[in-house]
């Protein structure tokens, strides 16, 4: 069976937890959350190094605005359609009212190779897409944050260009998060995925009798969530011993030294070709026996193909929508259980909200203060998900789900009908 596409994927999740409501949800909020709130495709032609202007397609997808402005990444990759990013801003949606943020689900996106960028015209693409979506970000609107492709520097162009079309030296209130500390942005946000991942996974770990010392952990990306993800479960006494990326993969039984990989890909640009392991197979890394298997690079990469011979204990989705609806049956039926993406995830969009509150109220907040917030919000709603999922006998990908539904029919019933 062909897999489906990130949108499908979304789509089947929500129905799912629609089922799982049915009568305890007016039909016509359960409709209204079915389909997206606004779709925009945005044209780009920056001129590049080369003096010629180049064309890129661009989205913007707002699924829900009903608990506050849309949150959501914004990736670059060479691959995409804006059914791709109505997928991933309907997950987003769920996810800040999981975690109890109040935002609504966004997502936006370019299409373009991130690899194939020099510096200077990735700062023009970034700056190209944020001139043009002049309309659909502020804080009342559409608020984005790096996601694959992107980082830090281009959240920090991006709020530079929109100061800038302005004419002010800075933007009034939080139009963009993950931003460099010094624009306004707050410490410890671009390690809060992997961090947040890191939580989950100790809590999981927990309950299947087993402690993060001495677990073994295979990750597959090793971007932002990946790198951050191993170094945080290492730093707990994890070994880690397998990472992939979309170049290639490295393994070694007694576990990879992190700080060392990670120096390595800074300069190979990959993982591949690491000398303290053996090169692996991408795909075969993913079905080795591990205590627990990350998946924190693209989605639908855990598939009917190759579920029924993954040999991880359990799965903690560090991507968003790393596992396909059908590969999710054949886990459950095999007794492996999935830390969902909404809850495994959430780490990055809870610290922007800390950092959206920072800069509205014109605070600072330290790191310290950003990690216990981080550690305290994660692990409750792991558990409130975790004890509903053993209540309903459910998996936590739907109790999440139902959890999430419910909080966002909640914002829509409480804001009524315009007439
Ligand atoms: P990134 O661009 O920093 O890194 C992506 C990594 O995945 C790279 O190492 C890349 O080589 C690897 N990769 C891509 N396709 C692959 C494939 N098919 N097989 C193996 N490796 C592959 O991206 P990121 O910010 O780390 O995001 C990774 C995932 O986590 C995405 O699904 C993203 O939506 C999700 N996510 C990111 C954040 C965040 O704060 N950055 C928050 C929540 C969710």
């Amino acid at each position: 069976m062909a897999n489906q596409s990130v949108l499908e994927n979304a789509q089947f999740n929500y129905e799912r937890a629609a089922r799982l409501l049915e009568g305890e949800i007016d039909p016509l909020l359960l409709d209204k959350m079915r389909h997206p709130k606004e779709r925009i495709e945005i044209s780009l032609t920056p001129q590049l190094h080369d003096g010629k202007a180049h064309f890129f397609d661009a989205f913007v997808v707002r699924h829900s605005i009903a608990l506050g402005p849309a949150k959501g990444g914004i990736r670059i990759r060479p691959a995409m359609t804006l059914d791709d990013i109505t997928g991933l801003a309907m997950e987003m949606t769920w996810k800040c009212a999981l975690i109890g943020v109040p935002f609504g689900g966004g997502k936006s996106g370019i299409v373009a190779d991130p690899e194939q960028f020099s510096a200077y015209d990735k700062e023009t693409l970034i700056r190209s897409f944020a001139r043009n979506a002049v309309r659909h970000i502020s804080p009342l609107v559409y608020v984005p944050a790096p996601d694959m492709g992107t980082n830090e520097r281009d959240m920090g162009y991006i709020k530079d260009t929109l100061s800038w079309s302005a004419g002010h030296a800075t933007t009034m209130g939080c139009y963009v998060t993950g931003k460099p500390v010094i624009l306004g942005g707050i410490p410890g946000r671009r390690e809060a995925t992997g961090r947040g991942v890191t939580v989950c996974v100790i809590e999981a770990l927990a309950q299947i009798g087993r402690t993060v010392e001495g677990a073994g952990a295979i990750l597959q990306g090793f971007g932002n969530v990946g790198s951050v993800t191993a170094k945080s479960l290492a730093e707990r006494g994890a070994r880690i011993l397998g990472v992939a990326d979309l170049h290639g993969a490295v393994y070694n039984e007694r576990g990879l030294d992190v700080l060392a990989l990670e120096a390595h890909a800074a300069k190979a640009g990959t993982v591949k070709g690491f000398p303290e392991a053996s090169a692996i197979d991408r795909g075969e890394l993913l079905e080795v026996p591990c205590d627990v298997l990350i998946p924190a690079a693209a989605e639908s990469q855990i598939t009917a193909q190759n579920a029924p011979r993954v040999s991880a204990r359990l799965i903690a989705e560090g991507a968003n929508g790393p596992t396909t609806p059908k590969a999710d049956e054949i886990l459950a039926a095999r007794g492996i259980p999935i830390i969902p993406d909404i809850l495994c995830n959430a780490g990055g969009v809870f610290v922007s909200y800390l950092e959206y509150t920072q800069e509205t109220q014109q605070e600072q907040m330290s790191e310290s203060e950003v990690r216990t917030r981080l550690q305290q919000r994660i692990t409750e709603r792991f558990h409130q998900v975790r004890l509903l999922a053993e209540r309903r006998k459910i998996s936590m990908r739907d109790a999440a789900m139902l959890h999430a539904v419910k909080t966002v029919a909640q914002a829509l019933e409480a804001r009524g009908q315009l007439p």
